[in-house]
């Protein structure tokens, strides 16, 4: 008797690396590769070069940066659009390793990878949880997910970009999103430390008092969140999460949200990710590679019968 091997294949493509990563069906990874992100060419091709090499491979989900075009009705479906990256603005992603790989390619936004590999994470022990994720890195964007699907519209949800009100102590800032100014990831996206104090994120202790800024942009965050999706639990990912700063953005939550309605244990509902190791996102890829397959496969026994 023969088996038959299901292996998944996920791209976490992020604007300084691709991260690109072969798992089984119980999405246990089997190899990883990482690849910088320098030109489509180059970056696509590496990519491309690593899955050739798992012929079983059924299936592919892609959690990429942005802007993307997800709407399966547009003539860019599966586009990175108007990036600040010039060299990869409108590349055709799904396109390209749709027709190297011949196989079903999963098309979503980075953090929509994340929040649906916490899903798959925390799905069993808080029973079908409504969840948001956040990155706060060099950019900040958030991915939300109820009753298993992803939330947007017509287009993935923009919700690095909600304007906030200004700190006393900060309204001299400028801040670095060059649309809004002050919207989120203008005001504590990683690179806003440089812009604010002249030195890089990493290089700010933990007592800077910066952190207290940054916390109440993004406790304003968290509650309007909270106040448009009630969701069971808000995740921050990406490098300006730490542990000690998000311990400041749930007392500046406590101050802002003044148990409004209930959210629960601050400690259990304001949270770093669940998944080690950055791995959110390339859970949330084999896991949405895997539907993938499951669909290809109702469809081959449809038409066979
Ligand atoms: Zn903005």
């Amino acid at each position: 008797m023969r088996f038959l091997i299901m292996l998944l294949g996920s791209i976490e493509a992020g604007g300084t690396k691709f991260v690109c990563a072969v798992g089984d069906e119980n999405f246990n990874e089997i190899d990883k590769k990482i690849i910088p992100t320098t030109t489509p060419a180059e970056t696509l091709g590496a990519s491309i070069e690593f899955f050739k090499q798992y012929p079983e491979l059924t299936a592919l989900s892609i959690a990429s940066f942005g802007p993307i075009d997800t709407n399966p009705a547009s003539e860019k479906y599966g586009y990175i659009t108007d990036t600040p990256k010039v060299k990869w603005q409108n590349c055709n992603f799904v396109g390209t390793m749709t027709d190297a790989l011949n196989i079903p390619v999963y098309w979503t936004t980075d953090v929509n990878g994340s929040v649906y590999g916490e899903y798959v994470n925390l799905k069993d022990k808080y029973d079908n949880p409504a969840l948001v994720y956040y990155t706060l890195g060099t950019g900040v964007g958030a991915g939300a997910i109820q009753d298993g699907r992803f939330i947007g519209g017509i287009s993935t949800p923009e919700m690095g970009h909600v304007r906030l009100q200004r700190h006393p102590v900060d309204l001299n800032f400028t801040g670095i999103c060059p649309y809004h100014h002050d919207c989120l990831e203008g005001l504590v996206a990683g690179p806003t430390f440089k812009a604010r104090l002249g030195i890089s994120g990493e290089d700010v202790p933990d007592n800077h008092p910066v952190w207290d800024i940054m916390a109440y942009y993004v406790a304003q965050a968290a509650v309007q969140v909270t106040a448009i999706l009630r969701p069971q639990k808000i995740i921050f990912g990406g490098s300006v999460s730490r542990p000690a700063f998000l311990e400041r953005v749930r007392k500046q939550f406590a101050m802002l949200w003044n148990d409004y309605l209930p959210v629960g244990s601050l400690d259990e509902y304001i949270v770093n990710p669940s998944v080690p190791g950055n791995g959110s996102a390339t859970l949330g890829n084999f896991a949405l590679a895997k539907h993938l397959t499951a669909k290809a496969k109702s469809h081959q026994t449809d038409s066979e019968l």
